[in-house]
């Protein structure tokens, strides 16, 4: 047993997770440009108050699974949970609403959380999201809930449902809050304990109770409880993703119990069920930024957890392109021969070849099973013969066959058969 371990519920990203990474960034900001976001970068900590107004102080997020300390100054600091208040509060200290809007933004960031780790389920983990700040068009909205469809097709990953919901506005609300307290009112013994407390403040909450689907299911709809506007950019922006060709199923469990959540609410799911189905959400958050200290500014935006998504790629057997397994690989025999192995390594690195050298005196055929182990293609082989040839013995270790190549020429004979720099 080591002595020193990652702390619970954090991982090492090794090398060889390395490519299932570089897929998904790109894809993100292949297509977050091609959207127009821009990218974004907020600090790991922030102020812990942040997130209390920016989160909701009835979030499990913020009741049981924030990283909160006191620094060295006495300020209260929380390491980041999620991405949405960050990227608000940067909008306003910034002055962003003098530029055209809405602003496109977009992040792929760590996140902390104190929960209970299990597959899918980590303490530092992953989030990719994009916020489109100060606009309330259900256009806007659409254009969200495309760009997540279109990066989870990009992705590769099939069998996919994207689950939408509206659930009106705070005034709206106060009769379908009434009517959600009704229904559960007598059978309060049901739901769990959270959701109890919960009962008062935020009854919306209820409906995500895993405690008792059925009652969930028989519960007021708050589509029946829409105000007219709402209602409205509720049929605006079904009609902007049926003319975007973006399926969807329509679910009235599906709901964020904040009150800064206004109308579009979404999840994006796979096919297999399990506690740590949803592998991103999205929605509106028109009251958010006035929470947060600024005039009333509206917004839209959704959040991925990479490792789910590289676990439900891995699941689907979704390959990803080549990692970094050297395109040469340098072996010499003797100190000359080890010289000039050393210079025509750095040589081929710097021409773009990805390329390893034997090291630590080992034999001409240790290196050469080093360069196999690898996945090398071609061994480079240097001895006193080569040097006296000017002229290197390059071995294709696939196919066990040799040529010379003189020193001079070596770069442009690998360039040809194993490209320039991997893409
Ligand atoms: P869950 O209900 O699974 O806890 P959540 O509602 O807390 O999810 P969000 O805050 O909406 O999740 O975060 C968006 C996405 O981030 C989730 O859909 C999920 O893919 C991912 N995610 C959330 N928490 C974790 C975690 N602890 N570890 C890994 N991924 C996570
Ligand atoms: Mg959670």
């Amino acid at each position: 047993m080591p002595k020193f371990r990652a702390p619970r519920g954090t991982t090492d990203l090794l090398p060889e997770e390395q490519p299932y990474w570089d897929f998904v960034s790109q894809q993100v900001e292949r297509l977050c440009r091609a959207y127009g976001y821009g990218r974004i970068e907020p600090p790991v900590l922030e102020d812990a108050a942040l997130f209390e107004r920016g989160v909701g102080a009835e979030t499990d997020i913020v009741q049981k699974e924030m990283y909160t300390f006191q620094d060295k100054g006495g300020d209260l600091l929380a390491l980041r949970p999620e991405g949405t208040a960050s990227v608000c509060r940067a909008y306003l200290e910034h002055g962003m609403h003098s530029l055209p809007q809405p602003v496109r933004l977009y992040y792929l960031l760590p996140m902390f959380r104190y929960e209970r780790p299990q597959a899918g389920r980590y303490r530092q983990f992953h989030q990719f999201g994009f916020e489109a700040i100060g606009e309330g068009d259900a256009a806007l909205d659409a254009e969200v809930i495309d760009l997540s469809w279109q990066l989870y097709q990009a992705f590769g990953l099939r069998d996919l449902t994207l689950v939408l919901n509206s659930i009106g506005t705070p005034e709206s609300r106060s009769r379908y809050h009434q009517a959600l307290r009704e229904h559960y009112r007598p059978h309060l013994e049901r739901v769990c304990s959270d959701c109890r407390a919960r009962f008062e403040r935020a009854p919306l909450r209820l409906l995500d109770c895993k405690q008792d689907a059925a009652l969930a299911e028989a519960a007021p709809r708050s589509l029946e409880h829409l105000d007219g506007e709402s209602a409205h950019h509720f049929q605006q922006l079904r009609a902007y993703l049926d003319a975007l060709g973006v399926p969807y199923t329509q679910d009235h469990r599906l709901v964020r119990g904040l009150d800064y959540y206004t109308r579009t609410v979404y999840e994006i799911q796979p096919s297999q069920e399990g506690s740590q189905s949803a592998i991103g959400a999205g929605g509106r958050y028109d009251g958010l930024i006035q929470e947060l200290g600024g005039a009333p500014t509206p917004g839209v935006g959704f959040a991925g957890g990479v490792e789910r998504i590289i676990l439900n790629l891995k699941r689907q057997g979704r390959e990803v392109g080549p990692g970094a397994a050297p395109r040469a690989f340098v072996a010499s025999v003797g100190e000359e021969a080890k010289t000039a192995a050393v210079r025509i390594t750095g040589e081929l690195r710097r021409a773009g070849i990805t390329a390893l050298m034997g090291l630590g005196g080992r034999s001409l055929k240790a290196q050469l099973r080093q360069a196999g182990a690898l996945g090398a293609p071609y061994a480079v082989i240097i001895g006193g013969d080569e040097l006296a040839a000017g002229a290197a013995t390059v071995r294709d270790l696939a196919r066990g066959e040799q040529e010379s190549v003189p020193l001079g020429g070596l770069r442009e004979w690998l360039q040809a058969r194993v490209g320039g720099p991997l893409s």
